[in-house]
C-alpha cells in the first residue's frame, strides 16, 4: 500500500512545546515542532540522545509525568486533539486508535500474567467480548506477530526477548489502532531478531494500514524502515525529508555530520567525521541557531543571532538552515 501524502494526516503536532522543570531551571526539550505522519506512513524521528525524541513519544501518547509538562502546541490524532481528552476518554483513545511499543518487554509486560491473559485484558478493557472469543483473537494475534500460539499461557520470563517483544506488538495491535508508536522497539534485540520483526512489522502495516512514530538512535535501522525522516537537534527539528533523500541528499549540517557518524557496507569507503562538541544545556540553548557551536559552516553573526526556521527548499523537503535556504533561493528551490 503506497503512502499517500494528500491524504490526510492521521497524527498532526504543531508547535509542540515540552518543558522539565527541575531544580537547575527549565529545560526546554521540545521547542516549536510540528509534523505529519499519514495513513500507512512510517515517520522516523532521530537525533542524539537528549534531542527530544522519546519525549515527543510520551508527550504524544501523553504518558509525560512531572517534572515533564506540555506547554504549548496542538497533538490531533484523527483531527481530535489529544491534549484537550479527558482521562476517560483519553483512556478509551489509547489502545483503540493509537498504541505504543517501548524497548522494554520484560518491563512493558506484567510477569504474573500469562501472554495471552494480557492480550485478552487488553481487548476486554475495551471492547465487550466473550473470553473465548477473546482468547480466539489472542491466539490469532500469537499466530499474526509470528509466535507459536501454543504459547499462549506461556508467562513473559519463559519467552524469549524476541517473542516478548513480538507479544507486545501482538497487544499493540489488539484493537488494530490507526497509529503505533515504536520508541526503540527493537533496541534490546540481537541485529537478527531486530530486523526478521521490523520486516514483520513492515507487513502488518501494510496488511493493516497503520501508520507508524518509529523512534530510535539506530540510523542505518531508521533510513531502511521509514518513508519519511526528521532529524531532531537540540529539542528543535531540523530537517524533514523522505528517508532516501535525507540519505543520499542531507541539506542540514547538522544532518550530514549524523550521516556521516554511521557506517555503510554497500557504499565507497570513507573516513567518518563524527561530530565535534556535545549537545547544548537546554537550560540555556545557544542563541540563534542552536548548532551554531558546533557547526563547522555557521555563517559569522547571523548564525549566532538569527534562529532559522524550518522552510521547504525543494519538494517534501524542509530545512531550518540559514544555509541551505540561501542554496535553495540561489539554486530555484
Ligand atoms: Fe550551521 Fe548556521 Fe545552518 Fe545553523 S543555520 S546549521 S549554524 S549554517
Amino acid at each position: 500500500m503506497a503512502v499517500k501524502l494528500v491524504d490526510e494526516p492521521r497524527l498532526k503536532v504543531r508547535n509542540l512545546q515540552v518543558e522539565y522543570h527541575t531544580r537547575r531551571g527549565i529545560v526546554r526539550a521540545v521547542q516549536d515542532v510540528s509534523f505529519d505522519v499519514y495513513p500507512n506512513e512510517v515517520f522516523g524521528l532521530a537525533g542524539e540522545s537528549g534531542c527530544g525524541k522519546s519525549t515527543i513519544a510520551h508527550a504524544v501518547t501523553r504518558i509525560l509525568k512531572p517534572p515533564a509538562y506540555i506547554t504549548g502546541g496542538e497533538i490531533l490524532c484523527n483531527g481530535t486533539d489529544i491534549l484537550m481528552m479527558g482521562t476517560e476518554t483519553l483512556r478509551r483513545f489509547r489502545w483503540e486508535h493509537m498504541s505504543i511499543v517501548f524497548q522494554s518487554a520484560m518491563n512493558a509486560l506484567n510477569p504474573v500474567l500469562t501472554v495471552g491473559e494480557q492480550i485478552i485484558d487488553a481487548i476486554q478493557a475495551h471492547v465487550l467480548t466473550p473470553k473465548k472469543q477473546a482468547r480466539q483473537q489472542a491466539l490469532d494475534l500469537l499466530q499474526i506477530v509470528g509466535i507459536d500460539p501454543g504459547r499462549i499461557d506461556s508467562y513473559p520470563h519463559q519467552l524469549s526477548g524476541g517473542m516478548r517483544q513480538r507479544a507486545v506488538i501482538a497487544i499493540a495491535l489488539a484493537l488494530k489502532p490507526e497509529l503505533i508508536i515504536m520508541d526503540e522497539p527493537t533496541t534490546a534485540l540481537d541485529v537478527v531478531v531486530q530486523k526478521q520483526i521490523m520486516q514483520e512489522i513492515r507487513q502488518l502495516k501494510n496488511k493493516f494500514g497503520f501508520s507508524i512514530l518509529f523512534i530510535t538512535h539506530d540510523l542505518s535501522l531508521l533510513v531502511e524502515f521509514s518513508d519519511r525522516i526528521g532529524i531532531m537537534y537540540a529539542g528543535e527539528l531540523v530537517e524533514v525529508s523522505p528517508s532516501r533523500e535525507i540519505f543520499q541528499n542531507p541539506r542540514h549540517p547538522y544532518t550530514m555530520r549524523l550521516m556521516n557518524s554511521f557506517p555503510t557496507i554497500t557504499g565507497p569507503r570513507q573516513d567518518m567525521l563524527g561530530i565535534p562538541g556535545a549537545p547544548p544545556d537546554l537550560v540555556s540553548p545557544p542563541s540563534g541557531c542552536r548548532f551554531h557551536p558546533r557547526c563547522s559552516v555557521a555563517l559569522a553573526g547571523r548564525c549566532q543571532e538569527e534562529h532559522p526556521l524550518l522552510k521547504t527548499v525543494s519538494p517534501r523537503h524542509e530545512v531550518a538552515c540559514h544555509l541551505a535556504e540561501s542554496e535553495a533561493v540561489k539554486h530555484g528551490g
